[in-house]
């Protein structure tokens, strides 16, 4: 599959995920199934918020949305925004790093924190 074929995939499919979601409302397959909550649950309601330019709304609901734009950089630069592929991989390390905090903290405040 050409490279510029996976790039459309990659970016229309959260698209389109985004896009049937605003329009028909959506519940999280995961957290369906299994009764907890997933690591990208809120960023429907994030990127709404965002595009409605509620910043604080954005954050409440999900703070890695503003990793978004930095994620979807990489994806069109096949992973390789700078020469040193060690900062590549530190940039996505923190991105999935923020997405793993953000996630053991929602987890801990909604069902361990009372
Ligand atoms: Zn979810």
């Amino acid at each position: 599959m050409p490279d510029s074929v996976k790039k459309l995939i990659l970016t229309l499919l959260p698209a389109l995920l985004f896009l049937y979601s605003y329009v028909f409302g959506f519940e999280c397959v995961f957290r369906r199934w299994f009764g907890i909550i997933c690591p990208g649950c809120g960023m429907t309601g994030a990127v709404r918020a965002l595009l409605a330019l509620d910043i604080q709304r954005a954050a409440a609901c999900h703070p890695m949305v503003f990793s978004l734009p930095v994620i979807l950089i990489y994806i069109f630069m096949n992973g390789r925004v700078f020469k040193n592929r060690y900062v590549n991989y530190g940039i996505l390390s923190a991105v999935g790093a923020g997405f793993l905090v953000n996630y053991l903290i929602r987890l801990g405040i909604l069902y361990w924190g009372g």
